[in-house]
């Protein structure tokens, strides 16, 4: 089965609150990260192994963090969400790695990027890249990727009831 593909497979992305990534992995988090997790909600809510801090996850692998309200999941953090979870499902590489590398091909500032899309989220569309995915989503993703922003507009699921607010 193909993991990544590259972002010039992906038509557009927006994320469906359906919880299933913030069940299926353990969040990495940075040390400063850590520090205001542990601060804030007290050091349970985090875990250590293999020289890195993680948010805990609960019995069913559900993040500790993970909320849901009706249908919809929503990330309990928002201000704090980790970076690990802001770059998701996307991966931005300084060289390619997975299938035909011009079709992963992303120039940020005259950098040359390599741009792959995780299959595992189910918000991802096929086909040719809108003109909003190709100019606003991918640039987002990077920018966050590469630590040039922290606030999320396209990166995040965005609905009346919680505005920039699920996932
Ligand atoms: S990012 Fe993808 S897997 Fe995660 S909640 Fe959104 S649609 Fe689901
Ligand atoms: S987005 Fe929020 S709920 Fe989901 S894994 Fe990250 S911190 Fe946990």
């Amino acid at each position: 089965m193909i993991r990544f593909v590259p972002w010039q497979n992906v038509a557009d992305w927006h994320c469906r609150a359906c919880g299933y990534c913030c069940k299926l992995y353990s969040v990495v988090l940075n040390f400063p990260e850590w520090l205001t997790l542990t601060k804030t909600f007290g050091s349970e809510t985090t875990v250590t192994g293999l020289n890195r801090f993680y948010i805990k996850r609960d019995s069913d692998g559900s993040c500790a963090f993970l909320c849901k309200c009706s249908t919809n999941y929503f990330c309990a953090l928002q201000n704090m969400k980790p970076d690990a979870c802001k770059v998701w499902p996307f991966k931005v590489l300084s060289e390619p790695k997975y299938g035909d590398p011009d079709k992963a091909a992303y120039t940020y500032r005259g950098y040359q990027l390599y741009v792959y899309a995780d299959t595992m989220c189910s918000g991802l569309r096929y086909g040719e890249p809108t003109w909003d995915f190709r100019t606003a989503t991918v640039k987002e993703f990077t920018e966050l990727s590469l630590g040039l922003r922290q606030v999320q507009h396209n990166t995040t699921k965005t609905g009346f009831r919680y505005p920039q607010w699920i996932r």
